[in-house]
């Protein structure tokens, strides 16, 4: 039998914002009043299937006769909000939590299902949770905050995403960020994983299956797709994206061709993403279309003599137009292509 998409929408009060930032107190409040109500949503997919929003980050959850497995906790905030719905819908815990990778806006939080879940992340998400062993001096970016060039940010000093979140970057909680703590980045509210895997990992609950597969070294080294091939689905976060471009290729192109070929190999139709649209098989052909066209079209461009500048100008990938951040990334991803490919050994 199949259920009517199930919508669930809840916007918190201003008069309940502000009663909860006069908890957690005036510092954090002041920045957190800037910031609007979250737009927060649960989504039906399909069977037992769910998609749910955090403003412009998503995650999945399944749920079973035995217990619900999610993907990303997204932040605590969230977390705690999704635990409560899930409560109170299904009346069955949180068993796993299932990392995408180990960015701090999609990883975190996960603490909340501490209680019930074990956690499963890619092995190469574990070692980066913790700063990078030695002194490292701060970047360019942080030497402007440190006022007092003693080659650390005091709270007093944090600006920007520092200030925003300094908790998260302060792994030692010396109320000092360090160079080192910078290059691990935001990462102490990202509750480890439980269990790790290399190339693949399957879990199984209330006779339901989602397998895990690593997809190499694009974006992150730790990143995986979610299959759920009873629901023909599959969830991936900044990796799959749905007629929108990435933010950067990095490292190559080709690892992002690599990636999305792991991605399309897979059976579904459902195509779940962590931010914006989700779509369908389609659409990740189309994202693996997009990497093959500018590698092709920035070598022939190399091939043929032309400056970055003449691909960048030459090469409109008008198939893509209509995507997101076509405008603003194409030209930096033309960019990094041809410098990537112009450093190759020949
Ligand atoms: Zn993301």
């Amino acid at each position: 039998m199949s259920l009517p998409t199930e919508i669930i929408t809840m916007r918190l009060t201003r008069g309940v914002l502000l009663f909860l930032l006069s908890l957690i107190g005036p510092a954090s409040g002041a920045v957190a009043q800037q910031q609007p109500p979250p737009t927060r949503a649960i989504v039906r997919v399909t069977g037992e299937l769910y998609r749910a929003q955090n403003n412009n980050h998503y995650t999945v959850f399944l749920v079973t006769s035995e217990g619900i497995i999610m993907s990303d906790p997204i932040n605590r905030d969230f977390s705690r909000w999704l635990k409560a719905e899930l409560a109170s819908r299904f009346k069955v815990p949180v068993r796993y939590v299932l990392y995408t990778h180990r960015d701090w806006d999609h990883a975190s939080g996960g603490i909340v299902f501490a209680d019930t879940a074990q956690f499963v992340g890619h092995q190469n998400m574990l070692a980066p949770l913790a700063p990078p062993a030695g002194n490292l001096a701060l970047t360019s970016d942080a030497m402007k905050m440190d006022a007092n060039r003693n080659g650390l940010v005091e709270r007093g000093e944090a600006a920007d995403a520092v200030a925003e979140r300094f908790a998260l970057w302060d792994h030692n909680r010396d109320n000092v960020v360090s160079g080192a703590e910078l290059a691990r980045g935001s990462l102490s509210d990202v509750h480890p994983p439980t269990t790790t895997f290399t190339d693949r990992h399957t879990v199984t609950l209330g006779g339901k299956r989602v397998t895990m597969t690593h997809l190499g070294v694009a974006h992150t080294d730790d990143s995986s797709v979610l299959h759920f091939p009873d629901e023909r689905a599959v969830f991936s976060a900044d990796i799959l994206q749905v007629r929108r471009l990435p933010g950067s290729l990095a490292p190559t192109v080709g690892s992002w061709i690599d990636a999305l070929e792991i991605v399309n190999a897979l059976d579904f139709e459902h195509a779940l993403t962590g931010h914006a649209l989700a779509g369908t098989k389609k659409d990740a052909a189309d994202l693996l279309r997009y990497m093959q066209d500018i590698s092709t079209g920035v070598a022939a461009g190399i091939g043929a003599g032309r400056s970055v500048a003449e691909v960048q100008k030459t090469l409109t990938l008008d198939a893509y137009k209509g995507f997101e951040r076509w405008d603003t990334n194409r030209e930096a991803h033309i960019a990094a292509v041809y410098a990537m490919l112009k450093g190759a050994p020949r």
